[in-house]
Formats: structure tokens, C-alpha cells, sequence
């Protein structure tokens, strides 16, 4: 089985640990990782609670193929009550800490009550002990996770929160293997008011399988059809999708968005951005007169015949780092996200100060694109005179001040001062100040890197996605990249976010299936790996009873289709240029057919025949 059929739940209150076996029955029908950590958080906690509450839970999620050789099978899903949104939220992460987990034995870890002081988990296969962690509190991921490390053992992996969680900034993250993050939503800060500083792994059982052998081959099939996807020299290009990953990283979309129309630029007022190609893929990688390059190579998560992830350093005598040689070091660089949040969306253009202001959000534990969003919305509440120096600490936050944005980043990140407030989030940072529609956000949750004006699919995606809005809950990029209107948008983002929400319970990266890999390969390596004979319709089915179990867990919230939004902004203001030059979203007029065609009632509620379909 791909499952180890155990879950370890650790009660901080009770200072308990207990080794329980998992439940095959709903394993079988939410399969693992998000799906299925989203059913245990749904049946034990109430959806009401505070989430930095300590009944609120917080569940470490392996998937079935989570520390496989199934290609880029190595990551793992945290699944709470978000503190950035109050709903129910899953973030990603990859690097190496999933596996370790996976392999100490486990497929969830499902953390409850609140430490009476710091700890960290120390998780040693069965051995698993709660330590103090109060010489940790207060200090960095950057410091905490090398400390453990040299303490128990140099091969752990470590997943940690840094001082942005501790303070309970709204969109704090957890930091695994320096630079790899479950970055939305806020999960950091949930981890923080738990007064949990880390948990540390060393596992070192193998992962079982139904059919080993069978297993092996459809995993290899599985990455020989990835590393020949052949999507993007159909398109026209070069190189295949995978090999464009892995040479340009996601940062390669600046180029594309901003030629569209699609960039979000100085809080979304513009969605093109002049500065662009100085904070691209192309930027990134250029050599300058006096011979640097701000990338230095490319990194993988464990099992990932990609390796999307940027590994670069600033300039030694960029003012951020100069005479600061601690961070004169290579580190995760930027990803898209990553720079369109930290660039285009304050209007910087330094590649170099983006960077370093991503360096803040490795080290201090946040989410950079609610970092950045959130910076932008302060900007432009100084740009319109509704804060001043005086309640900034003397930060002039101007659009396009680099300067301003390396300063404020490191300031979010430790809580101090003003950075302290935009560590709100936006939502609450201009609600604060009056100016509630200059956060770009859905259910309190900032946009991702593109523009829901030009991309009308993207903004259904935004404006339905249980977490809040992220790009990372549909798939309807080719569609919105050829057609600026809505036809067959709604059917896509449906469809999409069931597929999506059954590759994210594997284990499995979004990417391969994203850039092609056509989901018959997972479905074939589950069913390998897992036994219980899945096919197509019972794997998409098993995504669309997840999306529908979150959406249960959002109304029980509090939720309701009021918050299948977007901001005003997006809705009215016609796009200033590009592609889309002229247009809103359209979401009013797509919204009504998204609920039929997923059997909701008109207000946004599964009816008693879905939920009897999906057995919820
Ligand atoms: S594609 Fe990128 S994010 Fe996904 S597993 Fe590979 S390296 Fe990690």
C-alpha cells in the first residue's frame, strides 16, 4: 500500500503522543495529503473556532505517493483553519521534509492544544518527543533549522516558523529545508500560537506498495512521458515545458503575463509593467559588466526530474547586503510569484532588492506573495495620503521604492513597527485605515501573479477557491492565454479544480499534470501503489468530493457566496492596457453556470443530491 496506515497525534495542552492507525476507509475515498488531511480537520475540529484558537488543529499530510520514485512525488499538504482567511486552507510544500516524514512511518500528523512554552517535535521513526524550544523562540528558520540539526542529526529535515509566526503575522509560513515553504494562509501563524517552533524528522522505513513491481514501471513510464512532453515545442517553442521549467523556472511567466497584459503592477492599478524584464527569468540569469549573475543554479524537490526551484545571491554591493556578509550567500530565489508580488506589485524593478526582500521571507517565515501584495496595499494607501511617515516609523512607501521594500520586508518579518501592522494582511491592514478595496484579495487572501481582468478564467478560479485566491486551485491557463471572454471558462475551472484537488492528495507536484503530463499517468501509479482499482472517474470524482467536503467546512464557517468575490477594482475598472485593454471581469455573468455545473444551489450550496453522489 502507498499508505503507511499510521497517523501521529501529538497534543501539546496534554504534552501526549500516540501512534493510531489511519482510517483506510476514508483513505480510500479522499486518497491522502490534502484530501485526506481535510477530511480528519473537518471531523475533528468546529469550523468556527478561532483558528489561532488552540482547538483549532494543524495536520501534516503525506500523500500515497509522497517519497516514491513517482516523479516529483515529494511533498506534503498542511491543512488547518487558515489565520489569514478563517477558512479551511491546504498548503503545499515539497523539498525533502515530506519524505522524511513519510518515511519515520506516517501519513499525517495531526498536532492539537497549545504548549504552555516553546517546544520543538523531535520525530525519530516510533521515537517521537516533545522538547523545549525556548532558546529557539525568537530566532530565524535560518537559525533554528542548522541548530537542530547539529543537535540531533545532521540528515533530519526540518520544517520551521520564524519570527513571523511567533508574532502571529496573518500570512507567517512554514519553512522546510531553508527555502522550501507551505506558504498560504496563514499556516506559520497557526503553528506559532501553538508555540510550536518546529518539528524535526529522521525516518528511515521504506515506503510499502500494493504492487512493487508494477509500481517501478508505471513510475518510470511517468517521468519518460514528462521528460518528453512535447506541449510547448507543439506551441512553437524551443524547448518542451519541462525542459522550460527547468532552464527558467516559473519566473519565466513575468515575460509572458506582461506581454499579455496580465501582470498585476503597483497594487493591480496597471496590469503591465515597464520594469519587467529587469525582474524576469532573463534578468535573473543575465551577467552584469562586473561579472555577476543573481541565479547560480537550479534545485529540485525530492524525486523531481524538474527542478524548477531557483537558487541565487545579491549582488555583494547592493545596499541591502552590504556589510551584512550573512546575507551574502546563495538561497531560494525568486520563483514567479515571488517576483511579481515583490516587484511589479510595488513597481520595483531591482531584481536584487526583490531578492533580498525574498531572503526575508525564507528567513523570518512568511508567504512572499501575501509579503509583497500586502506591501503594495500599504503603498498605495501612502501613495493616497491615507497613512504618512508617521505611522510608517519614516518609511517612505512610495511605489517603486526599493529601498522602502527591503526595509519594510525585514521589519514585516520580525514584527517590528509599522511592518508589524502590514503583517495583517492586506484585508485587515486597509479595512484598518478605511480603504478596504485596496486590497487585492478574496476571502482575505492576496491574488497570485496574474490579472483577472485579461485572464476571466483565473478570476473564477481566485473568486471560488476554498483557500481564498491562489493560482493553484484550477488550470485554465491555455484557455485564458487565447480568449479574453468566458466561453467554456466556468466548465474548465470546474473540472480543473476537481483534478487539481485529487493530483494534490497524491503527494504529487501540480506541475507535471499542469505542463502536460496527462493525469492517466497518476491515476495509473496510485492504483500501482495504492490498490482498490482507480480509474479516471473515481480519482477526479475523489478531488471533486475534497473541493466539496472544503466548501462544507467554509459554510459551517461562516462563508457565504457573498465571499465568491473579487475586488471592486477587478470588477469595474476597465484594464488600462494590453491584451484586455478595456475589460472587467466577468465573473457575475460566470458565476451562475461554476454552480450549476457543480450542483450547487444558486447560493453557492452543495444540494442534498451532491452530497448524496459524493457520500458527503
Ligand atoms: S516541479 Fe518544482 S516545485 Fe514541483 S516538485 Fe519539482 S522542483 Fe519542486
Amino acid at each position: 500500500m502507498g499508505w503507511q496506515k499510521q497517523v501521529l497525534r501529538v497534543n501539546l495542552t496534554k504534552k501526549t503522543v500516540a501512534i493510531e492507525p489511519l482510517n483506510m476507509e476514508w483513505a480510500m475515498s479522499y486518497i491522502g495529503s490534502r484530501g485526506l488531511g481535510s477530511k480528519y480537520l473537518m471531523e475533528e475540529i468546529d469550523p468556527k473556532v478561532d483558528a489561532l484558537a488552540p482547538g483549532n488543529k494543524i495536520i501534516f499530510a503525506t500523500g500515497p505517493l509522497t517519497g516514491t520514485l513517482a516523479p516529483t512525488g515529494g511533498r506534503h499538504t498542511v491543512i488547518t483553519k487558515g489565520a489569514l482567511t478563517g477558512a479551511i486552507t491546504c498548503s503545499n510544500s515539497g523539498g525533502k521534509w515530506s519524505a522524511e516524514l513519510k518515511m519515520a512511518g506516517y501519513d499525517l500528523l495531526i498536532v492539537e492544544g497549545k504548549a504552555s512554552s516553546p517546544v520543538y517535535l523531535l520525530i525519530r521513526n516510533d521515537e517521537v518527543e516533545i522538547l523545549p524550544a525556548d532558546d529557539l523562540w525568537g530566532t530565524s528558520v535560518w537559525h533554528t533549522e542548522p541548530t537542530l540539526q547539529k543537535r540531533h542529526d545532521p540528515q533530519a529535515k526540518v520544517a520551521s516558523i520564524g519570527e513571523a509566526g511567533e508574532y502571529g503575522c496573518r500570512f507567517a509560513c512554514i519553512v522546510n529545508d531553508l527555502h522550501r515553504a507551505a506558504g498560504r494562509s496563514g499556516v506559520g501563524a497557526v503553528m506559532g500560537s501553538k508555540n510550536l517552533k518546529a518539528i524535526v524528522v529522521r525516518g528511515t522505513k521504506g515506503v510499502p506498495s500494493y504492487d512493487g513491481r508494477r509500481f517501478m514501471e508505471e513510475a518510470r513510464a511517468a517521468t519518460t512521458a514528462l521528460l518528453e512532453s512535447q506541449s510547448a515545442i507543439d506551441m512553437g517553442l524551443d524547448l518542451s515545458l519541462t525542459d522550460n521549467l527547468t532552464a527558467h523556472g516559473t519566473i519565466m511567466m513575468i515575460n509572458i503575463t506582461n506581454a499579455f497584459g496580465s501582470l498585476p503592477t503597483r497594487n493591480n492599478r496597471a496590469v503591465q509593467f515597464e520594469g519587467a524584464w529587469d525582474i524576469s527569468d532573463e534578468a535573473q540569469a543575465e551577467r552584469l559588466p562586473d561579472g555577476h549573475v543573481n541565479l547560480i543554479k537550479n534545485s529540485a524537490c525530492f524525486s523531481c526530474p524538474i527542478g524548477c526551484g531557483r537558487v541565487s545571491h545579491v549582488h555583494p554591493e547592493h545596499y541591502s547586503v552590504k556589510d551584512r556578509p550573512e546575507y551574502q550567500i546563495a538561497s531560494g530565489g525568486l520563483e514567479f510569484e515571488a517576483a511579481y508580488a515583490l516587484g511589479s506589485m510595488c513597481g520595483v524593478d531591482d531584481i536584487d532588492a526583490a531578492t533580498f526582500a525574498g531572503f526575508m521571507a525564507n528567513e523570518h517565515g512568511m508567504d512572499p506573495i501575501s509579503l509583497g501584495a500586502s506591501i503594495a496595499a500599504a503603498m498605495e494607501l501612502f501613495e493616497e495620503g491615507v497613512i504618512t511617515t508617521e505611522d510608517t516609523g519614516g518609511v517612505e512607501l512610495t511605489f517603486g521604492n526599493a529601498r522602502a521594500l527591503c526595509q519594510i520586508s525585514e521589519m514585516v518579518g520580525k514584527g517590528e513597527g509599522f511592518g508589524k501592522v502590514i503583517g495583517l494582511g492586506s484585508r485587515r491592514l486597509c479595512e484598518k485605515y478605511g480603504r478596504p478595496e485596496f486590497s487585492m484579495s478574496v476571502k482575505g487572501q492576496e491574488f497570485a501573479g496574474y490579472d483577472a481582468r485579461a485572464q476571466q478564467g483565473m478570476g473564477l478560479a481566485y473568486a471560488t477557491s476554498n483557500r481564498g485566491a491562489c493560482h493553484m486551485r484550477a488550470n485554465v491557463y491555455d484557455l485564458d492565454f487565447a480568449d479574453t471572454g468566458i466561453a467554456d471558462k466556468a466548465e474548465t475551472v470546474k473540472k480543473s479544480q476537481d483534478r487539481m484537488a485529487a493530483v494534490d492528495s497524491t503527494g504529487m507536484c501540480l506541475f507535471p499534470e499542469e505542463i502536460g503530463l496527462d493525469a492517466s499517468y497518476i491515476v495509473t501509479m496510485v492504483d500501482a501503489a495504492c490498490g482498490g482499482d482507480w480509474t479516471m472517474e473515481k480519482f477526479v470524482e475523489s478531488g471533486e468530493r475534497t473541493f466539496n467536503l472544503e466548501r462544507q467546512f467554509n459554510l459551517a464557517a461562516g462563508f457565504t457566496m457573498a465571499d465568491d468575490t473579487l475586488p471592486k477594482r477587478i470588477l469595474e475598472t476597465p484594464a488600462p492596457s494590453g491584451t484586455a485593454k478595456g475589460l472587467v471581469n466577468r465573473l457575475p455573468e460566470m458565476l451562475p453556470e461554476y454552480y450549476g455545473l457543480r450542483g450547487w444551489s444558486d447560493e453557492g450550496r452543495p444540494t442534498d443530491k451532491t452530497l448524496s453522489r459524493l457520500d458527503l
